[in-house]
């Protein structure tokens, strides 16, 4: 029988995780089914179809999962954006607003050369805080966002407002 299951329909939802009252988008079982992966990584790609990108950056950590597979079907290198204190080299900081507190995100100082084409990847987008951190990053080394791609899209977080506010070319698989 043919399997038409949708990125959506390997994603499950744990109810109070990481605390009560958040339901938590779980992609492990997305990741964990060859044939969901293997969508998920194909349809993230899609829209760059015959867009120039240089190098996929990931956001910690489920972006360094989809951001490796497809830094590998593009055949170009991969980049992470860690929390703080875990890159061994030297690093650039952006701080941003969560909603208890403040986080750091970091990259490489070097991960980046001026004027190359990056793809943002990571699993989900809801206050586009992290996302935002991450575009900072990158362009402050001199790379050229060429979009944004996430499996979820929270909209009503306001994450893809604030990315498309940047200039961000932003998609996601679903809600
Ligand atoms: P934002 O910075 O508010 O857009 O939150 C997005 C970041 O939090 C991403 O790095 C996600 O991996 C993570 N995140 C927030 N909620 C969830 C969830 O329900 N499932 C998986 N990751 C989540």
């Amino acid at each position: 029988m043919p399997n038409h299951k949708t990125v959506q329909d390997y994603i499950r939802t744990i109810v109070d995780f990481p605390h009560e009252g958040i339901m938590f988008r779980d992609v492990t079982t997305l990741f964990a089914d060859p044939r969901g992966l293997r969508l998920a990584v194909d349809q993230m790609l899609h829209p760059y179809a015959g867009t120039r990108i240089d190098k996929v950056i990931g956001l910690e950590a489920r972006g360094f999962i989809l951001g490796g597979a497809i830094a590998h079907q593009l055949s170009v290198g991969f980049v992470p954006i860690r929390k703080k204190s875990k890159l061994p080299g030297a690093t650039i900081s952006e701080a941003y607003t969560l909603e208890y507190g403040e986080a750091v995100v970091e990259i490489h100082d070097d991960a980046i050369q001026a004027g190359e084409k990056i793809l943002l990847v990571d699993d989900l987008l809801a206050t586009g805080g992290t996302a935002e951190a991450g575009i900072k990053l990158v362009e402050r080394l001199g790379g050229e966002i060429v979009g944004c791609a996430f499996v979820i899209d929270l909209p009503d977080l306001g994450g893809r407002a604030r990315l498309e506010k940047m200039g961000m070319d932003v998609h996601a698989l679903c809600a």
